[in-house]
């Protein structure tokens, strides 16, 4: 089967990214969401990017112009029933997802292939909710996701080497480089990047260094390109305790406990860039990186 119509499910962080980079490639592209307002958001999020992309020479206004015009918006699962491909990027939640995948599994083909961009949640659960396992699969893309050229397949147990082989091509024709890896709680990206974010919050939860401190000794001395404590924000701190939830259930290991710092910050909804505050305050317009004023040491 030919992959043309793809179906992006969820306009968070992640879906408008995804569906920036489908429709930049001459895929026809559906984006849903449960919420119209994420639509709204994601529809402008794109339409910015790509101008940008305009503006710095990376794309022509023909690029642009089309890639517009492949996607529309729905709030309806149904709109999902002619995609060859779908790529979830919902809520990372293994019940929001269980659900969105039997949906899907009623509504789509039967050739259709349900993909999750999930970054910890286990494939071979999800494809167990369907009744085309064989046909479920982990597309793990990176955030940004039209900059990250990182995709990571997930092959769950159920997951043949067909479906691996069409979401391989895909991932390519997309002008990603796709990492095939098995099915084990954080797979490889999370597993190891997850335990360093956590240890850098309790690291400043233990007052041995500061937010600027913490996030300089990486980026200069490890040559991160960005300091872990701005990369939780930029992830979202809701979703990096979501995936630690999920290392420290899978395998049972108190070393992925996450810090209580972490859960305090997502209970109070401090989820870093997406709610405007976490390690460090963002305001819009502004390039400035400023640390929250909760963690604002010494004058
Ligand atoms: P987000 O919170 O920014 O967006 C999630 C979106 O899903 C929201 O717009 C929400 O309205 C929507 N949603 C929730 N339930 C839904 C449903 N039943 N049907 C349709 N839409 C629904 O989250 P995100 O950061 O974009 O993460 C999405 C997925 O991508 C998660 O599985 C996450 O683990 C994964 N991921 C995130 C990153 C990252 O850096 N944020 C990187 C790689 C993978």
């Amino acid at each position: 089967m030919e992959i043309k119509k793809v179906a992006v499910i969820g306009a968070g962080t992640m879906g408008n990214g995804i569906a920036q980079v489908f429709a930049m490639n001459n895929y026809s592209v559906t984006l849903v969401d449960v919420s119209v307002r994420a639509l709204g958001k994601a529809t402008e999020t794109i339409i910015k990017n790509t101008d940008r992309m305009v503006a710095k020479g990376t794309i022509t206004e023909a690029v642009r112009d089309a890639a517009l015009k492949n996607i529309v918006t729905s709030p309806s699962f149904e709109s999902c029933k002619d995609a060859d491909l779908v790529v979830e990027a919902a809520t990372e939640n293994v019940d929001i997802k269980l659900g969105i995948f039997k949906q899907l599994d009623e509504i789509c083909k039967p050739e259709t292939i349900l993909a999750s961009n999930t970054s910890s949640i286990s494939i071979t659960k999800i494809g167990a909710a369907t009744k085309r396992p064989d046909k479920v699969i982990g597309m793990h893309f990176m955030n940004p996701v039209p900059l990250m050229k990182l995709v990571e397949l997930i092959k769950g147990y159920a997951t043949s080497d067909d479906c691996v082989k069409q979401i391989t091509t895909c991932a390519r024709m997309l002008g990603k480089i796709p990492v095939e890896v098995n099915d084990y709680p954080g797979f490889v990206a999370n597993r190891i990047l997850m335990p360093m974010i956590n240890e850098a919050i309790e690291t400043l939860h233990e007052g041995v260094a500061g937010v600027n401190e913490i996030d300089t000794v990486m980026k200069l001395g490890m040559a991160h390109p960005m300091g872990p404590l701005q990369l939780a924000d930029f992830i979202g701190l809701d979703v990096c305790l979501a995936i630690l939830r999920v290392l420290h259930d899978g395998f049972g290991n108190p070393k992925y406990a996450p810090c209580p710092l972490l859960v305090n910050m997502v209970t109070a909804n401090y989820l870093g860039v997406k709610t405007g505050e976490g390690f460090y305050k963002y305001t819009a317009g502004s390039k400035d990186l400023l640390v929250s004023d909760r963690f604002k040491t010494g004058g």
